[in-house]
C-alpha cells in the first residue's frame, strides 16, 4: 500500500472531532509531501533538529506537532513555529516555553504528559497527581502557553484490555480536570492518546488527536543504509 491509500484509509476510520497527527520522525521530505499533496497538514515530530530541519524546507502550512522529550535549552529553537507540544512533562519545561513563547510573541498550545502506562518510564505526570498539579496557582499566570489538554501512551502490549484501561484512565483524568479546573475554557479539549497499534481503541475512549507513523509511512528504519 502507498502512502497515499494508508492515509486515506485510516481518514476513512477516523470519526468526525478526531484529528490526525502523521507522525514523520525519520521520513524524508519526499514523503512528507506525499501526504501533503493527499491534504495531509498536521505532522508530528519528536527531534528537534529534525523538526527545525523540515520546518525550513517544507511548506509553511504544515503545522508541526513536537512529541517527542523536550529538552529546556532547545525550545528556543521550535517556539517560533511549533502548533503544539504534546509532551510537556514537567512545570519546568512548561515555564521555558511560557518564556520563549513571550520571546517569539506568541502563545504555544500545550498538552501535558500523563504516565499512564504500566511499564516504567522517565517521563509525564503521575494520574495521582493531577489534582495537586492543576490547582497551582502559578500555571494561570503562564499567558504564553494554551493548557489544551493532556497526552498520554499506553502499555506496549497485546493485552487489549490494559490499553483499554490505560485509555480510560487517561479519558476520566482529562474529564475530572475539565470539569474542576477549565470549567468553561474551550483551550483546554485535547487527548492525545493513540498510536499505530491502538488508535482504535483510543479513539473509542474519547481520544482527539491520534499519532500514528508506521501505519501511514511503512515501518520505520533508524540505519543508515550502507553504501
Ligand atoms: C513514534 C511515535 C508515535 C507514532 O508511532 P507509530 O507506532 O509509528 O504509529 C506516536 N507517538 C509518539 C510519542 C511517538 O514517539
Amino acid at each position: 500500500m502507498s502512502i497515499v491509500e494508508n492515509l486515506n484509509k485510516i481518514h476513512s476510520t477516523l470519526p468526525a472531532g478526531v484529528q490526525l497527527v502523521a507522525v514523520s520522525k525519520t521520513r524524508n521530505d519526499e514523503e512528507i509531501m506525499e501526504a501533503y499533496t493527499e491534504g495531509q497538514r498536521l505532522f508530528g515530530e519528536n527531534k528537534v533538529q529534525e523538526l527545525v530541519r523540515k520546518w525550513e524546507s517544507l511548506p509553511k502550512d504544515i503545522e508541526w506537532h513536537f512529541i517527542g522529550h523536550l529538552q529546556s535549552n532547545k525550545v528556543k529553537f521550535i517556539a517560533p513555529f511549533v502548533a503544539m507540544i504534546h509532551s510537556v512533562d514537567s512545570i519546568k519545561i512548561l515555564k521555558t516555553i511560557n518564556e520563549e513563547g513571550r520571546r517569539a510573541g506568541r502563545r504555544i498550545p500545550c498538552l501535558l504528559q500523563f504516565h499512564i502506562a504500566r511499564e516504567e518510564s522517565k517521563f509525564g505526570f503521575s494520574p495521582e497527581d493531577a489534582d495537586q498539579l492543576f490547582s497551582q496557582a502559578d500555571l494561570a499566570e503562564l499567558d504564553h502557553v494554551i493548557i489544551s489538554g493532556v497526552m498520554g501512551m499506553a502499555t506496549f502490549t497485546e493485552d487489549s484490555a490494559q490499553v483499554n484501561l490505560e485509555f480510560s484512565i487517561l479519558y476520566k483524568l482529562f474529564q475530572k480536570v475539565k470539569t474542576t479546573f477549565f470549567a468553561g475554557n474551550d483551550n483546554f479539549r485535547e487527548i492525545s492518546m493513540g498510536m499505530s497499534d491502538d488508535y482504535q481503541l483510543a479513539v473509542a475512549n474519547g481520544s482527539t488527536l491520534v499519532r500514528i507513523g508506521s501505519t501511514i509511512f511503512g515501518e520505520r528504519c533508524y540505519l543508515k543504509p550502507e553504501s
